[in-house]
């Protein structure tokens, strides 16, 4: 049977020989997936079938637990692919969870505030995808009768939907065969096919290439399997579990005899941690038994964290000879803030009469005339809130630590 037999094709050679269309699809795949090992054999160096098979076997017997593996809501998958981004995985649990609570549908999110989706978003950084998810959701709503599209090709259309995430959720959600290519498998390839890493599109595309290499056929919608989304979660897993950036467990990696590097791979100099010392007011007032608390919006047009709230900012000349209330480090990809929080105590009612205000620092916030308000210490969880306003808030004990079980 020839590998590009379409379904007109296969259709007849079933009729013919009696046997069910499905058998005949597997046929094919079979020898298709036959075909083409030689060549990916000379390419990789060895067989992807077996890298496949040890690889399924062992993320069967291994893969975490994770909420949104749990579900079959193609929605769920975008959302957890957005959040997982740059982000731990303890971190994004609680908020996968709360966000589909309050956002259940794509439509339930395409008519929701942009500043109730940032509020959901607080803690997890990287703001502009909850905004570009939330557009995201508006166009699938639009333009698709709110259901996603289920190929890479055509996800690609949607806002803040790249390449990677693409191919995540055709794979995961739909059983498109279409292999992602994130940090974590970047790194699995690089070492079993003991490569250097290397910059540049022209590397990337040989490793997409390879990657690709490694995925099984695409999955018929009547199995109820889905080998594509497996193999992608398991190359992600492996990589964020075993083959580690640093001393990688590779005892305990099932692919162990395949890889040639076995160890960590030679990788560019890292950019050096820069760092930075900021201050913030911390200006809290008692209004009967409710305590409040002064944040500022940061600008709209703010390169980061645009539209955010966050405790006013102070110039550091200002706090000389001042003892703050906290010191923390907040790192922001490669620099450390090294942060200090100042306080003039319980500010008076009347605080935010400028005839009227408290000390020195409050006098300076006022006079920057930033876009400030008070914030009730019960409301904060509702508020967009940058990473930082939200540790210091929860350091201070004004704001709850989130109430999370983890079963890794
Ligand atoms: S053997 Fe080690 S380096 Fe190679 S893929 Fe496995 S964990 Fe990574």
């Amino acid at each position: 049977m020839s590998k590009g037999m379409n379904a007109e094709g296969k259709e007849a050679v079933a009729l013919k020989c009696g046997v069910e269309t499905d058998e005949v699809d597997r046929e094919a795949a079979d020898v298709a997936v036959q075909g083409a090992e030689g060549s990916d054999a000379e390419v990789l160096g060895f067989s992807a079938l077996t890298f496949r098979r040890r690889l399924g076997a062992w993320y069967r017997e291994n893969a975490r637990a994770l909420p949104w593996r749990e579900v079959g809501d193609p929605y769920a998958t975008w959302l957890s692919e957005i959040m997982l981004q740059q982000t731990r995985v303890a971190t994004v649990i609680d908020r996968y969870k709360e966000f589909l609570l309050r956002f259940p549908t794509i439509h339930d999110l395409a008519v929701a505030e942009e500043e109730d989706v940032l509020a959901l978003w607080s803690g997890l950084g990287y703001y502009r995808r909850a905004r570009m998810l939330h557009r995201g959701a508006q166009f699938v709503d639009r333009e698709f009768g709110g259901k996603l599209p289920r190929s890479a090709v055509k996800l690609r259309t949607l806002p803040g939907v790249g390449e990677y995430t693409a191919a995540a959720i055709a794979s995961i959600a739909f059983g498109e065969s279409v292999a992602v290519l994130d940090g974590n498998v970047e790194r699995v390839l690089l070492r079993v096919l003991g490569q250097a890493e290397q910059k540049g599109s022209r590397a990337r595309a040989r490793l997409a290439d390879a990657a690709q290499r490694l995925m099984p056929a695409a999955s018929r919608r009547s199995s109820g399997e889905n080998a594509p989304g497996d193999h992608n979660q398991a190359m992600m897993e492996l990589g964020a579990t075993i083959c580690l950036p640093r001393t990688p467990l590779c005892l305990q990696c099932p692919v162990l005899e395949l890889c040639r590097t076995r160890g960590e791979h030679v990788t560019g100099a890292r950019a050096k941690m820069q760092s930075r010392t900021v201050a913030h007011l911390l200006a809290l007032r008692k209004r009967g038994i409710v305590t409040e608390v002064l944040l500022e919006r940061r600008a709209a047009d703010a390169s980061l964290m645009a539209g955010m709230l966050e405790l006013p900012g102070l110039p550091v000349g200002i706090t000389q000879g001042r003892e703050p209330v906290l010191r923390l480090r907040h790192a922001i990809t490669n620099t450390n803030y090294y942060v200090q929080v100042f306080s003039e105590g319980i500010v008076p009612k009347e605080a935010m009469d400028e005839t009227d205000v408290g000390g020195l620092l409050m006098e300076n916030i006022l006079a920057t005339k930033g876009d400030l308000r008070w914030v009730t210490t019960t409301k904060l969880s509702q508020q967009p809130l940058t990473g930082l306003a939200r540790k210091t808030l929860q350091r201070l004990n004004l704001m709850a630590l989130p109430q999370v079980t983890i079963r890794l």
